[in-house]
C-alpha cells in the first residue's frame, strides 16, 4: 500500500508539525483520491512563522544586493537540478499534464528567481538636482519587513515564486501561505532553501486554509505587506481586513478575458493560438481566454476550424506525455464547470464539442486508465449562440476548459462586448491592421493586451488587473517598488 504523505510547515529552516496537530486531506485530482495530508494550521503557527521571519529580517536585510542576488541564483539552479521532481509533484498535486509542468510552469518558476537576481543588481534609485541649484535629492530604498504572500492552486510554484523572488531580492523576509489544495512543490522549496544555505527564517511556509491560516497572516500586526493572488471575493475580504491596518497591498484577482478576432487576422496562427489560450492548463490560468469574439466575415470558418482542433486535444492521465489536458483541481471545481455548461444550455447556447466528462479508456485504449475513472476530467468545451449582453456564462468567471464564441460586426460593438464585464485582467486581439490594433488595445479594460499573440511575458512589464481583477502592479521595477519603501533625502549643499 502506498504510504500516505504528511506535509509539514517550514518555519525557521525546519519542517515542523502544525502546533495543534490538525491536518486536512489533499486529493490527487487524476484519481479523485486522498494521497496526502496538509497541515490545517492556525494563528499559532502563523505567529511562530512571523516571529521567525521577524528575527531573520535584520540579518537578511543587511546583506548586500550582490549577496542576495547570488542566493537567488543558487535557488534557481537548485530547482533546475530537481526540475523533474518538481514537475512530477506539481502534475500529481494539481492535475496539470507533466508536459505543462516540465516545459512551462517549473522553468518559469526558475526564471522568476533568475530574473529578480538580475533585476536587483541593475536597479537604480532616482536622484535630482533642484529646485534650487544647490539642492540634491536622492531616494533611499529599504525593504518593508515581513511580507505575507498568499497564492492559489492553478500555477502553484510559479505564482508563489513570483512573490518570494522579488520579496527576498529586495531584503524582506516572508511568510507564505500557499493554497491548501496544492502544497507539494511549496513543501519541496524548503529543502531547496536549506540546501543552498538561505538563512533560517528568511522564507517560512505555512499550510492551511484561508480563514484559519490566511486570515491571521493578513491581520498580523508585524506583517506590513500582503501580496495576494486568488479569487476576487477572497481578495475583497483581504482588502477589508488589511486596509484599516494600513498595509501595503497587491491583489491579483479573477478575470473573464476576451479574445477579439478581426476578419483580417493571420487566420491559421490565430486559430492555433486561440485554442491554446482557451485550454492550456485545463483553462485554469488566470490569463486564459474565456470569451472569443470573431468578426462576422470569418465566423463560420473560424468556429469550424477551432472545433476541429479542440476535438484533437487528448484529455487524460496527467502523467502521460500523450495527454494534452489533465484533470481539474477538485470535484467542486468540476461541478462548477458542469453548472456553467448547463447554464449555457439553459441560456439557449449550443455546445459544439465537449460539454461532458470524457471516456478516458476510449482515448487511451484498454484498462490502463481504470484508476482514472474517478478523476476530475472534463472535455474541452466550445459554446456558441449566447446573448453577448445578457448571458451570465459570458460574464462570470468559470476558470476551466470552457470557451464561448460570439460573432460581432464593428469595432465599436466588440469593444462594448469585451468591456461589459466586472473584470479586466487580460485580453488578446488579432488583426493585421496596425491602426486598429493600437486603437482597440487602448480601449479594452485590462492590465495586459496581447496583439497577435498570447502569454508572451516580459517580466519587466507591469502585471495586474483593472476593475474587479485587482489592485496594483507587479513585475520588474513595479515589484521592486511594491516590496520596498522609498525615502527621499533632500540635501542643501
Ligand atoms: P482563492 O481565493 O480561493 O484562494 C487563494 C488563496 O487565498 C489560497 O491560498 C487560500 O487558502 C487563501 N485564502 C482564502 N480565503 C482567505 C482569507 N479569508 N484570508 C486569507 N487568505 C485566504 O483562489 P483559488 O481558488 O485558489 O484560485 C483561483 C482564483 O485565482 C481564480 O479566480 C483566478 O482567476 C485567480 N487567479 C488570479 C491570478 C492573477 O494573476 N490575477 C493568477 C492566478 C489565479
Amino acid at each position: 500500500m502506498e504510504e500516505v504523505i504528511y506535509f509539514k510547515n517550514f518555519i525557521n529552516g525546519e519542517y515542523v508539525e502544525p502546533i495543534d496537530h490538525k491536518y486536512m486531506s489533499n486529493y490527487d485530482p487524476s484519481v479523485g483520491k486522498i494521497y496526502s495530508n496538509v497541515p490545517d494550521s492556525n494563528e499559532k503557527d502563523i505567529n511562530e512563522a512571523v516571529k521567525a521571519a521577524k528575527e531573520a529580517f535584520p540579518i537578511w536585510s543587511s546583506k548586500s544586493a550582490q549577496e542576495r542576488s547570488d542566493m537567488l541564483y543558487k535557488i534557481a539552479n537548485e530547482i533546475e537540478r530537481r526540475l523533474k521532481e518538481f514537475a512530477e509533484l506539481e502534475s500529481r498535486d494539481q492535475g496539470k499534464t507533466i508536459t505543462t509542468a516540465t516545459t512551462i510552469e517549473i522553468p518559469r518558476s526558475i526564471y522568476n528567481f533568475r530574473f529578480f537576481a538580475g533585476a536587483i543588481l541593475h536597479h537604480q534609485n532616482e536622484s535630482t538636482v533642484g529646485p534650487l541649484p544647490n539642492v540634491l535629492n536622492y531616494t533611499l530604498r529599504s525593504p518593508v519587513g515581513v511580507c505575507g504572500l498568499i497564492s492559489p492552486w492553478n500555477l502553484p510554484l510559479y505564482l508563489l515564486t513570483w512573490k518570494i523572488a522579488p520579496a527576498i531580492a529586495t531584503g524582506n523576509t516572508c511568510v507564505c501561505k500557499p493554497s491548501e489544495m496544492t502544497p507539494a512543490t511549496a513543501h519541496l522549496l524548503g529543502e531547496v532553501f536549506n540546501t543552498v544555505g538561505l538563512p533560517r527564517g528568511v522564507v517560512n511556509i505555512v499550510f492551511g486554509n484561508g480563514p484559519n491560516a490566511g486570515s491571521p497572516l493578513v491581520r498580523h500586526s508585524d506583517v506590513p505587506l500582503i501580496s495576494f493572488t486568488g479569487g476576487t471575493k477572497t481578495g475583497e475580504i483581504i482588502q477589508q481586513q488589511a486596509s484599516p491596518l494600513n498595509k501595503k497591498l497587491s491583489l491579483e484577482l479573477g478575470g473573464k478575458n476576451p479574445g477579439i478576432i478581426f476578419d483580417d487576422c493571420k487566420f491559421e496562427e490565430c486559430v492555433e493560438t486561440s485554442v491554446r489560450s482557451s485550454f492550456s492548463n485545463q483553462g485554469e490560468i488566470c490569463l486564459c481566454t474565456s470569451r472569443l469574439y470573431v468578426q462576422e466575415g470569418i465566423f463560420d470558418k473560424f468556429v469550424e476550424q477551432f472545433v476541429e482542433k479542440t476535438k484533437k486535444i487528448v484529455v487524460g492521465d496527467p502523467k502521460s506525455e500523450k495527454s494534452g489536458m489533465g484533470a481539474l483541481i477538485s470535484e467542486d471545481h468540476l461541478k462548477k464547470i458542469e453548472y456553467y455548461v448547463q447554464l449555457a444550455k439553459d441560456e439557449g447556447g449550443t455546445i459544439l464539442c465537449g460539454g461532458k466528462r470524457p471516456e478516458l479508456s476510449a482515448i487511451f485504449g484498454g484498462n490502463e486508465n481504470e484508476n482514472l475513472k474517478n478523476g476530475y476530467f472534463y472535455e474541452p468545451t466550445v459554446i456558441i449562440g449566447l446573448n453577448p449582453l445578457t448571458s451570465r456564462v459570458l460574464k462570470e468567471e468559470i476558470f476551466g476548459p470552457v470557451i464561448t464564441i460570439t460573432s460581432f460586426s464593428t469595432e465599436q460593438q466588440v469593444i462594448q462586448y469585451a468591456n461589459d464585464v466586472e473584470y479586466g485582467l487580460a485580453s488578446s486581439l488579432w488583426s493585421q491592421n496596425v491602426d486598429r490594433c493600437h486603437r482597440v488595445a487602448s480601449k479594452i479594460d485590462c492590465g495586459i493586451c496581447w496583439v497577435n499573440c498570447w502569454l508572451i511575458r516580459d517580466l519587466r512589464t507591469p502585471f495586474g488587473g483593472v476593475k474587479r481583477s485587482g489592485i496594483g502592479r507587479e513585475g520588474g521595477d513595479h515589484s521592486i517598488d511594491f516590496f520596498t519603501e522609498q525615502k527621499n533625502i533632500c540635501i542643501k549643499i
